[in-house]
């Protein structure tokens, strides 16, 4: 599937460049990273969730799960073990560098 761009849902305002079908909801990296950004209150997600603020820059998929809690405040069982799952590879992969 090609990739195109779509206006961002939330400002209405960004372009974001949209690379996948599954992809229903566009929101830029600037709207998402508002939620990303947000206080967690729950202790043992707020540790999951302590990660360098680059990694989601970096990364759409932790960004997309920590958006996803940031504004629905739940996630999957799936969703979280593959979000740690990420931050291992993201680790190991700073680590190589
Ligand atoms: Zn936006």
């Amino acid at each position: 599937m090609p990739s195109y761009k779509q206006r961002c849902m939330v400002c209405k305002n960004s372009y974001v460049l949209v690379k996948s079908s599954r992809q229903k909801f566009v929101t830029c990296i600037d709207c998402e990273m508002i939620y990303v950004k947000k206080p967690i209150e729950n202790k043992k997600m707020a540790e999951i969730f302590d990660i360098p603020v680059d990694w989601y820059m970096e990364n759409y998929f932790l960004r997309s799960i920590r958006y996803q809690y940031g504004r629905w405040g739940t996630l999957t069982e799936r969703q979280l073990e593959a979000f740690k799952k990420a931050v291992e590879d993201m680790k190991k992969e700073k680590a190589k560098k």
